[in-house]
């Protein structure tokens, strides 16, 4: 086959010759965009937990080449599809090579970006997130009846399978939760065993932390930093999405970590927002804070997927038609990374009947609040939506 095939230009990508994400839940995937929402492709994608031997060239790696060897779509890559989809300029069309010399089936793999999450500890229970990568929400689940003992929550420590990838040829290193900055002993010893003065470093963090001198030091050595935090809109909407993180603290640590970076020779800091049916309303606000506020911060948007329950297209009918309405008026839009129109993928979504009925995640949501002691008015928006979803019954 011609690997400079025009045909393949849609449908290939590096990452699974060149990139690992590892999870703290025994999960080993391309990246970081990669999807295995479906129980059977979860249990596929996890490693042997005893001896993570050979993960690279196991059945489902080597499947997900082939796929895209032929010219086909992996459902795995649903995020990247969907960028592309609304014009946006995905993870995977960056991973091409400028010259179009894909690699082929004989190719080893060259582990050139690594993504790592170091354990599943973290002092946040965002709502969309769960024990696997959370240690707040498997205490949340325990106490609630959900989990019968809360050891069950201790997940797989990552260095053994970091242990059997080789990295004499990392670029990038990614950190992902948990929450990196609980984890930074272990955090320094990884960037101790690497040539930091050629790494880019990515770390995405809830923002709650601040890193240790220790860890500064490290961070300033890399070539590259590029600081990301979690902050999915302003004071009540933020607080409860990001429970119980509060928006105030994150704001102060944004401010920190900007000083900090400023006596750094090559850096970017990035805001990282989910939306989804709490935040899409408030969300062009929130937009409009952040370019006023903070405008060196570049804005990276994540729609949610799941739990399905809080998708943007679970709204009731009627309130996303008015929102839809508001969004198609919006003229400024974020400061977004990857070029994507996100007003427009989130017009997509709410645009969109995934069969969620509006009163799941009305009921869903009252049930957390009250686990939570959550006062749903300090949700923005809330009462608006509430009052749709009662008129449409
Ligand atoms: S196409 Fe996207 S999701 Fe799939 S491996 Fe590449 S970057 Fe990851």
């Amino acid at each position: 086959m011609d690997q400079t095939n025009r045909e393949l230009d849609k449908t290939m990508c590096q990452h699974p010759w060149n990139s690992v994400a590892v999870r703290p839940n025994g999960l080993v995937i391309p990246c970081c965009n990669f999807s295995t929402v479906d129980p059977t492709l979860s249990k596929s994608w996890h490693t042997d937990s005893k001896t993570h031997q050979d993960f690279l060239n196991s059945k489902p790696w080597i499947e997900l080449k082939q796929t895209m060897l032929d010219g086909k779509k992996s459902p795995g890559c649903v995020i990247c599809w969907n960028e592309e989809r609304v014009g946006g300029t995905s993870m995977r069309m960056y991973s091409l090579p400028p010259d179009k010399k894909y690699k082929t089936m004989n190719d080893p793999n060259k582990i050139e970006i690594l993504d790592i999450s170091f354990s599943n500890l973290c002092n946040l229970a965002c709502t969309m997130c769960n024990r696997q990568y959370s240690t707040t929400w498997a205490k949340e689940d325990y106490l609630n009846g959900r989990l019968d003992k809360l050891r069950d929550s201790v997940m797989l420590e990552p260095e053994d399978i970091i242990s059997k990838i080789d990295l004499s040829n990392l670029q990038v290193l990614k950190t992902f939760g948990g929450e990196p900055m609980m984890d930074q002993k272990r955090f320094i010893r990884l960037l101790d065993s690497l040539d930091r003065s050629k790494l880019k470093l990515i770390i995405i963090t809830n923002g709650t932390q601040l890193p240790s001198p220790e860890f500064t030091e490290r961070m300033l050595e890399c070539s590259f930093v590029d600081y990301e935090i979690s902050l999915d809109g302003l004071e009540g909407t933020n607080n409860w999405q990001r429970w119980p993180g509060k928006f105030s603290t994150v704001v102060e640590n944004m401010k920190h970590i900007q000083e900090m970076l400023r006596g750094h020779r090559n850096y970017k800091m990035t805001i990282h927002s989910s939306v989804g049916a709490y935040n899409v309303s408030e969300f062009p606000e929130f937009v409009l804070w952040l370019l006023y506020e903070f405008p060196e911060w570049r804005h990276h948007v994540d729609i949610i997927r799941h739990p399905v329950v809080q998708n943007i297209s679970a709204l009731p009918e009627t309130y996303k038609e008015l929102l839809a309405e508001r969004y198609r008026a919006l003229t400024i839009r974020p400061n977004a990374q990857n070029q994507v129109d996100v007003y427009r993928l989130i017009l997509s979504w709410l645009e969109k009947d995934d069969g969620v009925p509006a009163k799941s995640f009305i009921e869903y949501t009252e049930k957390l609040a009250k686990e939570r002691r959550y006062d749903l008015s300090q949700l923005s928006y809330w009462n608006q939506i509430y009052n749709h979803y009662l008129d449409s019954q």
